[in-house]
């Protein structure tokens, strides 16, 4: 019998598997002591500000745990794509201010984020202080994962905690080379979460197991689809890349997004599940419009009856009940890619009311929801649904990795418990 990770709402995650757990700051010695940690600071400025600060927000619980502990806290993060040099519009400035303001004390900007001067304020802050390093992506070296630039880094401090999950799909210096040159690297807090969720909850999830995949596009997806597959007991797709199989199936789609690259592989997913009696849901009927926008004229109708001028933009309302009734029935769901252009409240109907369904099935205890993507996120908390979720995933590209079944390369850097 493994640990039992109790979650929101009274569901369980069993780890059958307790090798497979990470350390996190919980685990190791902390006080007095001088923690680089790896966030993902990584936000949208707008006129020299921070626009969004939910990333800041979403660290402050490991940032609060270690200064609490006695630690004096070296943060390094990434800001935009500056593409190997120093560019003054993406500084991390703004962050140091706005992230002032939210832990309520002075967070100090470093110059730089390596050499003599950064390491002698590292050397000299007291426990509960804070120093954000400059952006490590002025250095081509951060992205390279130069070995030398990662041991700069290391030396800073004497600990390290990576938190930035948004971050760990890629092996960079500051994600996966430090880690060869400090004593133990563990999770942050937010880190700990996103590998329960995106990680281990996946693998070894509690049945049924749902997926639910929308959005616009079958090619960002292919492996997601294909690796869900074999995992799951429904795979439930909508959203833009539905017309896609529904053309591969013989159907009309009129005007509604079409990749003709796709086909083949949309083909094969089909005569995968026909050959193996798994259970793929497709919509059964859609509301399509005489084009974009909010004004356009719309029907609701069977997938067979598309017609040529229309173009398919949500789930119709059987296929709404349809995947709510499946979704009520499982114990884990992910769910990538909003059903329907939600951005147009008029097209936000199916993905709204099948948010409705998890958000129902989730508060009743029933069932682990679990929601990866950025554009998922931004669909469920303009529908009000996102305090309702199990767990929404702070890393777009990384939570996709997760549902493709990759191995983050900075999540494999974190040092196993018991190891
Ligand atoms: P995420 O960011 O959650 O991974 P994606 O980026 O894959 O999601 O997809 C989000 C986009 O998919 C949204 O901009 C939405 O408008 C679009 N979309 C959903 N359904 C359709 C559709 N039927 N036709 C065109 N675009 C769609
Ligand atoms: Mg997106």
């Amino acid at each position: 019998m493994g640990l039992i990770f109790l979650v929101g709402n009274g569901a369980s995650i069993k780890n059958a598997d307790k090798k497979m757990a990470k350390q996190t700051v919980r685990d190791i010695e902390i006080a007095g002591a001088k923690v680089l940690v790896r966030v993902d600071f990584n936000v949208p400025l707008a006129a020299g500000e921070v626009a969004d600060d939910t990333r800041l927000r979403g660290a402050l619980p490991t940032l609060q745990y270690l200064r609490e502990a006695g630690a004096a806290l070296i943060l390094m993060s990434h800001l935009g794509r500056p593409k190997g040099k120093k560019v003054a519009e993406m500084s991390l400035q703004p962050v140091a201010k706005r992230l002032g303001e939210l832990l309520g004390s002075q967070v100090v900007l470093a110059p730089d984020c390596i050499g003599e001067e950064v390491e002698e304020m590292a050397r000299k802050l007291s426990p509960g202080q804070i120093l954000l390093l400059e952006n490590l992506r002025f250095y081509p070296e951060e992205e390279a994962n130069d070995a030398e630039f990662a041991r700069r880094l290391a030396g800073l401090g004497e600990v390290y905690a990576n938190d930035a999950f948004g971050a760990a799909h890629r092996a960079h210096a500051s994600t996966e080379g430090i880690v060869h040159h400090v004593p133990v690297a563990v999770s942050g807090l937010l880190m700990e979460r996103e590998i329960c969720y995106l990680d281990r909850a996946l693998k070894e999830p509690q049945r049924p197991f749902v997926a639910l995949l929308g959005g616009a596009k079958v090619s960002g997806k292919i492996e997601v689809i294909e690796y869900l597959l074999d995992k799951v007991d429904a795979l439930l797709i909508g959203g833009g890349m539905s017309y896609t199989f529904f053309k591969a199936m013989g159907l009309e789609i009129g005007a509604s997004l079409l990749e003709e690259d796709c086909l083949e592989v949309a083909r094969q997913v089909l005569d995968r599940v026909e050959g193996k009696g798994g259970e793929l849901l497709l919509p059964v009927d859609c509301v399509v419009a005489r084009g974009p926008l909010a004004e356009a004229q719309t029907q609701v109708v069977s997938r067979k009856a598309i017609v040529a001028g229309w173009e398919g933009v949500d789930i119709g309302p059987r296929t709404r009940r349809l995947f709510a009734e499946r979704i009520g029935r499982a114990r884990t769901v992910v769910w990538n890619g909003p059903l329907g252009v939600f951005e147009i409240e008029s097209f936000a109907a199916g993905t709204r009311e099948v948010g409705e369904a998890l958000a129902a099935a989730t508060e009743r205890g029933t069932t682990i929801s679990i929601i990866g993507g950025g554009d998922t996120a931004a669909a469920l908390s303009q529908a009000d649904l996102s305090a309702s979720m199990t767990h929404i995933s702070t890393g777009g590209g990384a939570s996709l990795e997760c549902l493709a079944g990759s191995v983050l390369p900075g999540v494999a850097a974190i040092a196993e418990k018991g190891g």
